[in-house]
């Protein structure tokens, strides 16, 4: 039996979810029949379970919120369109830096390293030991 989640709107055919499914997918679902059920993503987010913390820091970032914005967004749009579990939690003011929770620990590396290949800055990432978590700090002035 086929999926959905009322919270997300992604769609599960037995094998594997479907973030964010076109029209067409959702016709087709929605004709075979979906039960409701909530998705890996949604149940992090419910969870408030957190995989990584990004921390961005410095001026360059207050000069640059909407570029710096638009990266991040960009970035974890197209790791949930690849996986369901991977998604923003929260977002912070932390002593003037910006604190981004995640639910995927991959999610926050990847933000981490496209902030530094497109805006340069001093980049450092932390794996907790034994546990799925990563702090990734990004700082420029
Ligand atoms: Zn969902």
């Amino acid at each position: 039996m086929n999926k959905r989640c009322p919270t997300c709107g992604a769609l599960y055919n037995g094998r594997r979810w479907i973030p964010k499914p076109d029209n067409q997918t959702v016709r087709e679902y929605a004709k075979e029949g979906c039960r409701n059920a909530t998705c890996p993503g949604c149940l992090r987010l419910e969870r408030r379970q957190i995989e990584g913390i990004v921390t961005l820091r410095g001026s360059f970032f207050d000069r640059h919120k909407d570029e710096v914005w638009n990266l991040v967004n960009r970035v974890a749009k197209n790791k949930e369109k690849r996986n369901v579990s991977s998604r923003i939690l929260d977002v912070a003011q932390d002593n003037g830096d910006t604190v981004i929770q995640t639910t995927d620990e991959h999610l926050a590396e990847r933000m981490g390293k496209e902030l530094q290949k497109a805006f340069k800055g001093n980049l450092v990432m932390k794996w907790q030991e034994g546990g799925a978590l990563v702090r990734v700090f990004w700082e420029r002035d």
